[in-house]
């Protein structure tokens, strides 16, 4: 399947600059939706996983696919503030200042096979601070698999010690 061609670009959102990824087209065709989920199911080639992370939020959207698939359970990694119970923050820097994530404590056991999803991989911060989330509570990462990666933030450079994958690359 092409799945560049359900992939709608859409300049200056949500500011000024941003070539923004929407997929809302791929996701509501049936035929797409069901083969993004199996073509991100198979980059795992087979390899035993207990927790897939997704990060918000459209990290919400495949994320518990691939768990249901994987026979593993789905955990979020969200904004401040936006989790119930007991959780672990990082921070990491932005361009213009900083952003933190937070993970329940609970969510990750020592030990866990970890697979983190999200839409898109751009400068990989994002990807570089739930990283250390996971491995702060014991997990271990077995691989990272986005939607689309855009290839020219070099996003990829900062998670270079684990196992990458995307669908589709820009
Ligand atoms: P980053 O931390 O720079 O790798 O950004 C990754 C996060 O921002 C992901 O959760 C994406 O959903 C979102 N994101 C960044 N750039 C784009 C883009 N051009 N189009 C759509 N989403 C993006």
């Amino acid at each position: 399947m092409n799945f560049k061609s359900l992939i709608r670009d859409v300049p200056d959102f949500p500011k000024e600059g941003v070539i923004f990824k929407d997929i809302t087209l791929l996701l509501q065709n049936p035929k797409a939706l069901k083969e993004t989920a199996n073509a991100l199911y198979k980059l795992l080639e087979g390899q035993k996983i207990d927790k897939v992370v997704g990060m918000e939020s459209r990290g919400f959207i495949f994320g518990p696919i691939l768990a249901k698939k994987l026979n593993a359970g789905f955990v979020p990694v969200r904004k401040p503030g936006k989790l119930p119970s007991k959780t672990l923050s990082e921070t990491y820097d932005l361009e213009y200042g900083t952003d933190t994530l937070e993970i329940h404590i609970d969510g990750i056991e020592k030990g866990d096979r970890v697979l983190i999803h999200d839409d898109v991989l751009a400068t990989g911060g994002t990807a570089k601070a739930t990283c250390r989330l996971i491995e702060k509570l014991g997990g271990e990462i077995v691989q990272l698999n986005f939607l689309i990666e855009l290839t020219f933030l070099e996003g990829g450079s900062k998670i270079n010690n684990y196992p990458v994958k995307s669908l589709v690359k820009y």
